[in-house]
Formats: C-alpha cells, sequence, structure tokens
C-alpha cells in the first residue's frame, strides 16, 4: 500500500491543525478548504477506501463525525453542511487514505457544489439488485 500525506500527518512527519484525536480517530483542518471549517476526519487505520475499515475504526468514526461536526457548526455559526467521503479516483479521491470531509455551506454561497443528475430506478431491475445486494450482506 503506497504511503500518504494523511499516513504522515498520523506519523507526525507533517504538521496539521488538529482540531481531535482519539485511539481510533484524529481530525484537522483541510489546507485547500472550500469554506471556513472545512474539516477532515480520517482512521488512524492505514485503508484507502471506507470498504476496507475495520469494524472497530468504523464505529469509532461514526462516534466522532457528529461531534466534530457539532463543534464545527458551533465553531463557524453555520447550520447547514456536507459529509463528502470519496473512494477511488474516478469519484474524485485525490489522498488515498480514508477521509470524511465536513463541509459548513456558509451564508456567502462557499463550501460544497453538487452535480447532481438523478436517473428513473427501473422496478424490475431494482428488485434483482435489491435480492443481489441483501443476499451478499446477509453472507457477509
Ligand atoms: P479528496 O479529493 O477527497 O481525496 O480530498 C483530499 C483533501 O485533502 C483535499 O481537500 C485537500 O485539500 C486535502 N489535503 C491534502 N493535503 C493536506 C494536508 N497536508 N493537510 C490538510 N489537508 C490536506
Amino acid at each position: 500500500m503506497p504511503d500518504t500525506i494523511f499516513a504522515r500527518i498520523l506519523r507526525g512527519e507533517i504538521p496539521c491543525h488538529r482540531v481531535y484525536e482519539d485511539d481510533h480517530v484524529l481530525a484537522f483542518l483541510d489546507i485547500n478548504p472550500l469554506s471556513r471549517g472545512h474539516t477532515l476526519v480520517i482512521p488512524k487505520q492505514i485503508a484507502a477506501t471506507l470498504d476496507q475499515l475495520s469494524d472497530e475504526s468504523a464505529a469509532a468514526l461514526g462516534r466522532a463525525l457528529p461531534r466534530i461536526a457539532r463543534a464545527v457548526m458551533a465553531a463557524t455559526g453555520t447550520r447547514d453542511y456536507n459529509v463528502l467521503q470519496s473512494n477511488g479516483a474516478r469519484a474524485h479521491q485525490a489522498v488515498f487514505h480514508v477521509h470524511f470531509h465536513i463541509i459548513p455551506k456558509a451564508d456567502d454561497g462557499s463550501g460544497l457544489g453538487i452535480g447532481w443528475k438523478p436517473q428513473q430506478l427501473d422496478d424490475a431491475e431494482a428488485r434483482k439488485l435489491a435480492a443481489d445486494l441483501s443476499g451478499r450482506l446477509a453472507a457477509a
């Protein structure tokens, strides 16, 4: 697994503006924020994408994210925000260590812009897909 800038931050080799840390999670300010308070939340586990995470890391992230979001909103005086988590280059992941962006949507419009192009869900295809997925999850 190739080294990443976030692994180097975790090892203390490069600095960050740390906002939260526990046994499994580190959170720090994004170096190129989309809006004031844009924060990154990462697991200490070395993993490129979300699906590779252990249950322990996933649970720790799930516990930390709402707490960090509350602090970001309180500190920035914003109420609306996006949580973005990208996996793979086609999905716009640039740093291949799992990370969640917490991005305040500010009154001045700064924050995440979203291109959302919904398609129709075909009923027959949806039945097949849901059965496939639930079968896989039952076996996992
Ligand atoms: P993504 O496209 O989801 O992989 O986003 C990677 C994010 O990491 C970008 O928003 C970068 O601005 C941010 N980033 C890259 N290097 C650093 C760094 N050294 N400290 C803080 N944030 C960083």
